[in-house]
């Protein structure tokens, strides 16, 4: 990546009026999180993703679902923001980006500062019962499991989940509010997400569809490459510093 696809991307940013950002795992993997989805983590090679990742399963064990997700998601709780986060927090910060709809569950963004972060695939902090609703600290229900209790609810008795989505869950609301941002944007800033998981990955053509201009910053190929008016391959946390240092001038 050069210096001057750099200053592009800063140019865009200024001039736009309506930028949001999208991100996905490869934000997070400079912060030591593994991309918990991606065939290359070797997680699916070793367990059954219908046992232990859809609601299916959820629903059939919940004691071997919290077993296998209740130490992977302790393990985020000591993760820290990396560069990447803060470029999008400075950004909301600067007035040039409305809002970040993020793939990730860890929090991050709103470590990093970002105030209007859309998470569109839950956050691993939180427990909701699947009939009434009320949430809970998801740390109480791992530390109840743990102690050989099930994961009822202390108001309706059903089932308490973590408030991430599975695989064949529909998204939360939410994600209707991002489709709305999206149609709204004259900006699209895609960073570290390789675009293969939908619905959202469905955001960037509909950016295109309705008229804004996609930036598309990844390691490795997204799915809609193609669909970019601007695209950088470039390893995220190094393109992130050097952004920064071109916004604080
Ligand atoms: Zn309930």
């Amino acid at each position: 990546v050069t210096p001057s696809q750099i200053a592009d991307v800063a140019r865009r940013l200024a001039q736009a009026e309506r930028a949001v950002a999208l991100t996905g795992a490869g934000v997070s993997t400079d912060s030591g999180i593994p991309d918990f989805r991606s065939a290359q983590s070797g997680l699916w090679e070793e367990h059954d993703p219908m046992r232990v990742a859809s609601l299916e399963g959820f629903r059939a064990d919940p004691f071997a679902f919290y077993g296998f997700w209740g130490a992977r998601f302790r393990g985020l709780s000591d993760k820290a923001p990396n560069p990447t986060h803060e470029l999008v927090a400075r950004l909301e910060a600067m007035g040039r980006l409305r809002a970040v709809i993020t793939q990730n569950i860890d929090g991050l963004h709103r470590e990093a500062g970002s105030r209007f972060v859309h998470e569109v695939h839950g956050t691993y902090t939180r427990a909701r019962c699947l009939r009434c609703g009320i949430v809970y600290p998801l740390d109480l229900i791992v530390e109840r499991v743990e102690a050989g209790q099930p994961p009822f609810c202390d108001s309706c008795g059903d089932l308490v989940k973590p408030d991430v989505v599975l695989f064949g869950e529909p998204l939360p609301p939410i994600f209707e509010r991002s489709a709305a941002l999206v149609r709204e944007a004259d900006l699209l800033l895609v960073l570290g997400t390789s675009l293969e998981v939908h619905p959202v990955a469905g955001l960037v053509p509909l950016a295109r569809e309705t008229g804004a201009e996609v930036i598309i910053v990844n390691r490795d190929e997204s799915a809609y490459d193609h669909l970019a008016t601007h695209l950088v391959r470039a390893e995220l946390t190094p393109f992130s510093i050097e952004l920064l240092r071109l916004l604080a001038h």
